[in-house]
């Protein structure tokens, strides 16, 4: 048992925010599971319901775990249970994505330049990790526009999320991919969304929404 007496409201403050994080992320995956395995379907294999699910169930699982941890420490775990779980591409980018946001900084984000210092984070390890950049008709065509969007200093960063990530997954359907199992169908993979951005919008409203809240 600690003796240590540091900031115990702050703490219980980022528990209740990560197990909120925790349990958005899980249900908005679980409920879109069959929606992301059908736009893998169209241009991949399949499986990205099936490789999110695991992903988050494991997360869920490990929650009690996770949301004893100081908010970076809380995401890098978040992390290594995405890229142990996950057999898929996805697993290891989102992993490294929240690995590397997590050691950005101990507690949770306050301001608006604190969120866009993790997802520049999130961003630059998925770059690194998948080799990619903006254009291959990937999830970084979601989250290096919502990052820009915030970094912008919107009036209202919530709706902007949501909207920035919401065009942006749109203007993914006309992308020819270039990373990814996608990339295979070369030309015959515009006129479908990718559905590692659809995830990622996912993942920006849930996110939105218990910040919304908090
Ligand atoms: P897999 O392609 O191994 O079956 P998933 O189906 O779970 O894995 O995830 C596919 C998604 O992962 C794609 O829709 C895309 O958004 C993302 N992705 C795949 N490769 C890359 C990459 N090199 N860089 C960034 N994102 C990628
Ligand atoms: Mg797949």
């Amino acid at each position: 048992m600690s003796t240590e007496t540091e900031a115990p409201a702050e703490a219980a403050g980022d528990t209740a925010l990560i197990a909120a994080l925790i349990a958005a992320a899980h249900d908005t995956i679980t409920a879109h599971r069959d929606e992301l395995s059908e736009l893998d379907r169209a241009i991949g294999d399949g499986d990205h319901g099936h490789n999110m699910a695991r992903g988050f169930d494991a997360v869920a699982a490990a929650a009690d775990e996770i949301t004893a941890l100081p908010f970076g420490k809380a995401l890098a775990k978040a992390g290594t249970t995405l890229v142990m779980k996950v057999g898929g591409a996805s697993g290891p980018l989102y992993g490294s994505a929240l690995m590397a946001a997590g050691k950005v900084r101990d507690e949770a984000p306050t301001t608006l330049a604190e969120v866009v210092e993790l997802l520049d984070a999130a961003v630059d390890a998925v770059k690194k990790r998948g080799k990619s950049d903006v254009g291959a008709k990937t999830m970084l065509d979601v989250l290096v526009p919502v990052a820009d969007a915030l970094r912008a200093g919107p009036a209202e960063p919530l709706g902007t999320a949501r909207e920035s990530a919401a065009a942006a997954l749109e203007a993914t359907r006309d992308m020819v991919a270039t990373k990814g199992r996608a990339a295979f169908l070369g030309e015959r993979s515009a006129g479908h969304l990718d559905p590692g951005a659809r995830s990622s919008t996912l993942l920006i409203d849930a996110v939105s929404a218990v910040l919304e809240k908090s």
